[in-house]
């Protein structure tokens, strides 16, 4: 049997050995020491932002993003039903409702879609977007930045002024993506941006996330909920309810190895991609104006089960996309909007190896696999 090829494994090539071994000798491992606030600040600076918060991962910062949207009980948020349910769940846990739309030819949230709805199903009154079917407030929408792709911010920005909203974006996929022409990184330009560190991401730590604003106060804000609400450490005062949600310093020297090498991560990827491509793989295409991470790789097929079977039986991982989110049962009965593409990407797409320490051999592998039979 020829060697397993993972779809997408860390790469712990880099300092994370030696930095871990560092911090475990200072006996600093947990939610204080030094490291979180220089993996902040490296983070902070690679995404030109003013602040960063670092978390236990980015579920953990989606749901902030919803507490500091002040979204609860009787709200509802416009999320995809193309991602993975981590980016719809935090809706969930603040009581509110989620409504699911449409994806684009990019798989993210398709926001003319949303703009239709919001301008037939929808009133704007007293400068709330208020849902016509079930009359709730609509306060926010989530823009999840698929594989690397990135959602059309500015348009959903002009939307989001237009009507209101919060913009939460999950750029736990696309950490490194960003407008050319503007230099904007995806996560940076709406209200709250969140970002994952967990295994299967582009840099990992272990498990973890950061969490971004726009308003730095937010960003701060976030950060303290974060940390238990702590308003003195000596005598216990918590003035408000927080999370345990704070990265550790072991996490945060391992994100301080793995930043150092994002960059040639997204290079690799980037080769990877286009060793795919030429070998005349049909994959979809990241967008044009913005730099892509490239994070995954997205088959298109009409064989997809049979595309997946043969690459099982060749020891090569591969997966479907995601199950749409408004047909499981948790949220089977939630108000969605026109949704047709994001069927038809299902049943097509099949993610193929993509992580930063696949060999070219590797590649021609799968490759020779795929085209076995189409
Ligand atoms: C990975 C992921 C998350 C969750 O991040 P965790 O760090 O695993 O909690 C949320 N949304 C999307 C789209 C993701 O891919």
């Amino acid at each position: 049997m020829s060697d397993f090829i993972p779809l997408s494994v860390p790469n712990l090539s880099g300092n994370e050995l030696d930095y871990v071994i560092d911090v475990i000798k200072t006996g600093w491992v947990s939610t204080s020491g030094g490291r979180i606030s220089e993996f902040e600040k490296k983070l902070a600076q690679y995404l030109k932002v003013d602040r960063v918060a670092a978390i236990q991962s980015g579920t953990a910062g989606l749901h902030l993003a919803m507490i500091l949207s002040d979204v609860g009980r009787n709200d509802e948020v416009i999320v995809p039903t193309l991602t993975f349910i981590a980016a719809v769940n935090p809706v969930k846990y603040v009581g509110a409702e989620p409504i699911f739309m449409d994806c684009d030819d990019y798989l993210c949230l398709d926001v003319e879609k949303v703009a239709d709805f919001c301008e037939k199903e929808c009133d704007f009154i007293d400068n709330r977007l208020i849902n016509k079917m079930t009359k709730k407030h609509i306060k926010a929408v989530v823009a999840v930045h698929v594989f690397g792709n990135m959602v059309e911010m500015f348009a959903l920005m002009e939307l989001a002024k237009k009507y209101n909203l919060k913009v939460i974006e999950d750029a736990t996929e696309a950490l490194g993506s960003y407008y050319k022409d503007t230099g904007d990184f995806a996560g940076t330009i709406g209200d709250f941006g969140v970002y994952s560190f967990n295994g299967n991401k582009i840099i990992t730590t272990g498990g973890g996330g950061a969490f971004t604003a726009r308003d730095l106060k937010m960003a701060d804000h976030a950060k303290y909920l974060s940390n238990q609400a702590k308003d003195d450490e000596v005598a216990f005062v918590h003035n408000k309810i927080g999370y345990n949600y704070r990265m550790t310093n072991l996490q945060a020297v391992v994100g301080i190895a793995q930043l150092e090498q994002l960059e040639n991560f997204i290079a690799i990827k980037e080769r990877n991609y286009n060793l795919y491509k030429s070998a005349g793989l049909n994959l979809l295409d990241f967008q044009d104006n913005i730099r892509s991470n490239k994070w995954f790789y997205s088959l298109i097929t009409d064989k997809r089960d049979e595309i997946i079977r043969h690459l099982k039986e060749d020891n090569i991982q591969s997966r479907p996309i995601w199950k749409l989110i408004h047909t499981l049962k948790p949220y089977e009965n939630c108000q969605n909007y026109g949704i047709e593409k994001a069927f038809i990407y299902y049943d097509r797409i099949v993610n193929i190896p993509c992580g930063s320490g696949l060999a070219k051999l590797d590649i021609e592998r799968v490759i020779g696999a795929i085209q076995w039979k189409t």
